[in-house]
């Protein structure tokens, strides 16, 4: 057996409840590779996992539900940003397995804009019926939490809270899977992926990813670009201890080498959801070159990291990179008001 169908043979032993449409498409982006120069372009559309307009988070909760289920609970508790694609799709997951959900939104990105405040991933998690809560100005996320269960038990609910983006070893086996699912459509297609490129925010999918390219044993660059955390060092180490219990997960024992642990942080920009020049130069790219839409959050942001790689000339002609598309496009819509596109 090979490597990747060896970690595809242990994923199918751990439990997994069905919410994304797999595998997503592994598109060429001819159009871009010809208009940068240099190696050739990719994009895993992991923005068409399916459930409620799609994204990276529906992977992790396909392994995050069954650990629920199993708890004996009934309703889900999450938080997150206003415009939060992790609490979308953490209700969307909710309402598949017949769950309720109970979430908490605070507008720490700030923005005040009738959009950011009502359109986007906002008014989904309402149209999905969760109930929702609003984080208080003193309130931290934590207390946000434990007032959220302490009520939904109030109410006779048996609450259970998803981590902030599902980035626990046990969600990142989504992000593990995506990695081997990867590897067998590249090798479909006859390359080697020299590097892979993505948003990172809360971690777990760099951390899947890397467990994943660990466990296959590819040589793959997993490169995560810093869209969130404005302290890098921190969120390093967030991600090397996840994927190390992933990897324990699928019964691996690869170690973790620091040059496997890669983050640029040069994207962030004044901070989570602010707007960059480089952003919106990517968005357009994408959008006017590939009619693929990227969001301004995460994905624009990550696109516009591998542009400058590219401008570098960080790598050769002949090789071959993979952005991973991780969703978000439902926010754009948020930005409404906010951007003049
Ligand atoms: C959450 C999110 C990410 C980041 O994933 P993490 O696992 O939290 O690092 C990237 N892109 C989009 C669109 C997201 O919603």
């Amino acid at each position: 057996m090979n490597s990747d169908r060896s970690v595809l043979h242990r994923l199918d032993q751990i439990d997994r409840f069905p919410l994304c449409h797999l595998p997503t498409p592994l598109q060429p982006l001819d159009r871009l590779s010809a208009t940068l120069g240099g190696p050739r372009l990719w994009i895993k559309r992991d923005d068409c996992t399916g459930l409620s307009l799609g994204g990276n988070k529906s992977r992790k909760m396909e392994y995050v539900i069954p650990e629920v289920i199993a708890s004996g609970a009934d309703t889900l508790v999450t938080i997150g940003a206003l415009q939060s694609n992790h609490v979308r799709q953490t209700i969307a997951a909710g309402v598949r397995s017949g769950m309720e959900s109970w979430v908490v939104l605070g507008n720490w990105v700030g923005h005040e804009h009738a959009s950011y405040l009502r359109s986007g991933n906002r008014l989904l998690d309402e149209v999905l019926g969760a109930r929702i809560f609003t984080a208080g100005d003193d309130e931290t996320p934590d207390d946000a939490l434990s007032r959220v269960c302490d009520a939904a038990i109030a109410a006779g609910r048996k609450p259970s809270i998803v981590a902030l983006g599902a980035s626990t070893p046990v969600g990142a086996l989504g992000y593990a899977h995506s990695a081997v699912e990867l590897l067998q459509q590249c090798e479909a297609e006859g390359f080697k992926p020299a590097a892979v490129y993505f948003a990172s925010g809360s971690g777990g999918t760099q951390a899947g990813l890397l467990a994943g390219m660990l466990a296959a044993k590819a040589r793959t660059i997993v490169q995560g670009i810093s869209v969130f955390n404005a302290n890098g060092q921190e969120l390093l180490g967030v991600i090397e201890s996840i994927c190390a219990e992933t990897l324990k997960l699928l019964g691996d024992a690869t170690e973790i080498a620091s040059d496997d642990l890669r983050l640029d942080e040069t994207q962030l920009g004044p901070g989570y959801g602010q707007p960059t020049d480089e952003m919106l130069e990517a968005l357009r790219l994408l959008a006017r070159l590939e009619a693929v839409i990227l969001d301004p959050v995460y994905t624009a942001k990550a696109m516009a990291g591998l542009i400058k790689d590219l401008r570098e000339e960080r790598f050769g002609a002949d090789e071959n990179i993979v952005f991973i598309h991780t969703g978000g496009a439902p926010g754009l819509f948020a930005y409404a008001d906010i951007i003049d596109f």
